[in-house]
C-alpha cells in the first residue's frame, strides 16, 4: 500500500487521457485554448495501462478518467475496457463535459464503465454557452439523459459556482436533485493556472451556497463511504438525489486527501495546487523495469504536501499548469 509521510492511504488515481478540449470554459481555459502537446509527448494507451497495472499493485483502488475532454481522446473507450479489466480495481469513473456522450454513452457501458461525472454549469442554454463559450447545452442534456437511459449509476453533476453567472441556479439544480437521481456537486472556483477568463471575484464558498440551498427545504446529511470522494453531501426527503459541496478553499480536505494525478504527458502529481511533479514517461520509455517504476512512485508520494496554502480565491496563483492539463 501507498502512504505519505502523514499516514495518508493513497488509494485513488486520477488520470488524464489528453490536454486537448472541445470547449473552453471560462474558469479553465482561454479562449484560444493552450498550446497542444504533441502526440509522442501524451503517454500512449500502452504506457497508461502499465502504470495503471503498477498503481493497483501498489494500493491503488480507484482510478477517474479526466482530461482535457477523455472523450475527444480516440480509442478512449476501448483503454476503459482494457482498465476494468485489471485485477484489484475497485472503482472507474470519468469526468467528462458530455458534448460527446449521447453518442458515446452505448459504447461506454459495454466498456463496463457505470459511474459518470458530467460538468453542467447551468441549466440555462444561454448561461452555458457563455461560460462554455459553446451554444451546446441540449448536446450535453441529452447525452445526461442517455446515459440515465442506460442505467449508470451515479449520475455526478458537477457544478462550478460562479458569482454573478450561474449563482441564481443553485435552487434550480436542487430541484433538478429532488426531480432526478442525479448527484449535484457544487463546486468551488479554484485559481489554478491562468484560470483564464474567471478571476476571484467569482468565488461563491461553499456556506453560502449550502445557505441557499436550505431555502429549497430541510436537508438531511449523508454519510459518505470507503471510496467516496471529498464532497459534503445532503439531500432532500423524498428526492432522488442529493446535492453535495466540495470546497477545497473554504473547508480543506487535505487532511483526508487520499489523491494522485497522473498528466497526459506522464507526469505525477502528489497535490493539485503544486507544481513539484515527476516524471514517469522518460524512465518509462528509457526501459525501467516495474521495481524502477515503483521506487519512482514511491519517492514521489513521500513529497506530498501536509496540505495546499489556500484559504482564500485570491491567494496568488499556485500552479502554472492550467486545469485542463491537470483534470480538475
Ligand atoms: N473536460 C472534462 C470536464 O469538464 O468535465 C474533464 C476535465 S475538467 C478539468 C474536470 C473538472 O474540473 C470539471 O468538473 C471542471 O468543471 C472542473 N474545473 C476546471 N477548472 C476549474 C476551476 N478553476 N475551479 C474549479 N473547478 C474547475
Ligand atoms: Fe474543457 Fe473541462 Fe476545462 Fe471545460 S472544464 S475547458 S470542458 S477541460
Amino acid at each position: 500500500m501507498l502512504f505519505d509521510p502523514f499516514n495518508r492511504r493513497l488509494n485513488y488515481l486520477r488520470i488524464s487521457l489528453t490536454d486537448r478540449c472541445n470547449l473552453r470554459c471560462l474558469y479553465c481555459m482561454p479562449e484560444g485554448g493552450v498550446p497542444k502537446l504533441a502526440h509522442e509527448d501524451i503517454l500512449s494507451y500502452e504506457e497508461l495501462l502499465r502504470l495503471a497495472r503498477l498503481s493497483v499493485a501498489l494500493g491503488i483502488e480507484k482510478i477517474r478518467l479526466t482530461g482535457g475532454e477523455p472523450l475527444t481522446r480516440r480509442g478512449a473507450i476501448p483503454f476503459m475496457a482494457e482498465l476494468a479489466r485489471i485485477p484489484g480495481i475497485k472503482d472507474i469513473s470519468l469526468t467528462t463535459n458530455g458534448i460527446l456522450l449521447a453518442e458515446k454513452a452505448q459504447a461506454l457501458w459495454e466498456a463496463g464503465m457505470r459511474r459518470i461525472n458530467i460538468s453542467l454549469d447551468s441549466l440555462n442554454p444561454a448561461v452555458y454557452a457563455g461560460i462554455t463559450r459553446h451554444d451546446l447545452f441540449h448536446q450535453v442534456w441529452m447525452g445526461i439523459q442517455a446515459v440515465e437511459a442506460l442505467g449508470f449509476q451515479p449520475i455526478k453533476i458537477n457544478v462550478v459556482a460562479l458569482k454573478g453567472l450561474n449563482e441564481n441556479e443553485i435552487l434550480a439544480f436542487g430541484r433538478l436533485s429532488r426531480d432526478k437521481p442525479y448527484h449535484i456537486r457544487f463546486i468551488e472556483f479554484m485559481p489554478v493556472g491562468s484560470a483564464a477568463g474567471c478571476q476571484s471575484d467569482r468565488f461563491l464558498p461553499a456556506d453560502e451556497i449550502l445557505a441557499r440551498l436550505q431555502t429549497l427545504g430541510p436537508l438531511e446529511s449523508i454519510n459518505g463511504q470507503g471510496l467516496d470522494g471529498p464532497a459534503r453531501r445532503w439531500a432532500y426527503p423524498g428526492a432522488r438525489g442529493e446535492v453535495g459541496l466540495i470546497s477545497p478553499i473554504s473547508h480543506h480536505f487535505c487532511p483526508s486527501c487520499n489523491r494522485l494525478r497522473l498528466t497526459s504527458d506522464g507526469k505525477l502529481r502528489t497535490c493539485i495546487f503544486s507544481d513539484n511533479e515527476t516524471d514517469l514517461r522518460q524512465p518509462l520509455r528509457q526501459g525501467a523495469s516495474d521495481d524502477q517504476l515503483e521506487m519512482i512512485i514511491r519517492e514521489a508520494t513521500a513529497s506530498k504536501p501536509k496540505e495546499h496554502p489556500l484559504h482564500s480565491p485570491v491567494a496568488p496563483q499556485r500552479c502554472q499548469r492550467q486545469m485542463s492539463a491537470i483534470g480538475g
